[in-house]
């Protein structure tokens, strides 16, 4: 039989294996790694003391914020964007093979993506652990085959798409 995957956190039996962190988790450590990306995201933006809209760019992510936010503080009014890891590598992707200019990017005025780095799939496993299902975002022909060669590469190099992300900001293209 083939011996279970541990949580790195506290050993219990694992339910997924993050790329992001190189490691295997529990549910409940899987979770908490999750939010607290976000949370880290939006710290070292310096965004707090904002009531937040949400923003219907990705369908995945939408559910993710609104989850993550039921509770608005009270404040000025900053957009929360919705877009995810696979939005962002495919707009670095396309601007490197079709020099396409992204639409969107991770800071803009009065808006802010913090899911810049949360995969669609880190999102639809947070949710099925919740027996929850969330629609995936509908995406273009162009888009689509960007996303099979990112997921490809995912496959070869874990972390890939991550890499791609953190290159198109140090290029300003996100
Ligand atoms: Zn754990």
């Amino acid at each position: 039989m083939e011996e279970s995957k541990k949580c790195a956190v506290c050993g219990k039996s694992a339910a997924f294996y993050s790329t992001y962190l190189k490691q295997n988790l529990c549910k409940k450590h899987f979770e908490r790694m999750l939010i607290r990306r976000v949370r880290s995201n939006m710290a070292s933006n310096n965004i707090r003391g904002y009531s937040f809209r949400i923003g219907n760019e990705n369908k995945c992510g939408e559910a993710f914020l609104e989850f993550l936010f039921k509770e608005y503080t009270k404040g000025k009014t900053l957009t929360l964007k919705s877009n995810t890891l696979e939005d962002f590598s495919i707009a670095v992707m396309r601007f490197f093979m079709f020099q396409d200019e992204s639409k969107f990017k991770i800071s803009e005025k009065g808006s802010f993506n913090p899911l810049f780095n949360v995969s669609e799939q880190e999102i639809v496993s947070f949710f099925s652990l919740k027996n929850k299902k969330v629609t995936l975002k509908k995406r273009s022909e162009k888009e689509k085959a960007v996303l099979d060669f990112l997921s490809k590469l995912e496959e070869r190099r874990p972390g890939g798409m991550i890499s791609i992300v953190k290159a198109g900001v140090a290029l300003e293209i996100i």
